[in-house]
């Protein structure tokens, strides 16, 4: 059986330096060698903050009960796993689940991608011409685990697997 081998995790360092370095691999991602999923482009939240793009602040940093955003460095040593994970273990792992499901309020289908092996889930929304990149996780908790579990079930049951 082929595992998974997401790519090893980036360590943290001074703040500066290291959200610079964060940011490259990101830029690779989805800007220089720009990943693609069902063979459809991958767009984001590209707007610029600080210098650098929205939907990269929001992989890196968390709310905190004060309301401010701080580094989360799980995920910050994570940036690396979301190519990893749309283009490797979404194909060959066999831990994956691959789910959609419909917002019923927005009227938008999103797509779920989550290794159980790893406890990580990408969830990207189908524009037809593109997908667009919402976010990326470790699953953590088991409420989480159980809704993803449910969701994907009740997917399964009416359509063959993507
Ligand atoms: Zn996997």
């Amino acid at each position: 059986m082929i595992k998974c081998n997401p790519p090893v995790l980036i360590e943290p360092e001074s703040w500066d330096y290291y959200v610079d370095k964060l940011y490259a691999v990101y830029c690779n991602i989805f800007i220089e060698e720009p990943i693609t999923y069902n063979n459809l482009p991958i767009y984001r939240n590209n707007n610029l903050i600080n210098g650098k793009e929205d939907t990269f602040w929001h992989l890196i940093e968390k709310t905190a009960s004060d309301g401010n955003r701080y580094p989360d460095y799980d995920r910050c040593k994570k940036i690396a796993w979301i190519k990893y994970f749309i283009l490797h273990c979404s194909k060959l792992c066999p831990s994956i689940k691959i789910w959609e499901k419909l917002d019923p309020k927005k009227k938008k289908v999103r797509t779920y991608l989550w290794c159980e092996s790893f406890d990580y889930v990408v969830i990207m929304e189908f524009r037809k011409t593109h997908y667009y990149f919402i976010t990326a996780f470790n699953v953590i908790y088991n409420h989480e685990r159980r809704k993803f579990e449910k969701d994907y079930q009740e997917w399964y049951k009416t359509k063959p697997p993507i």
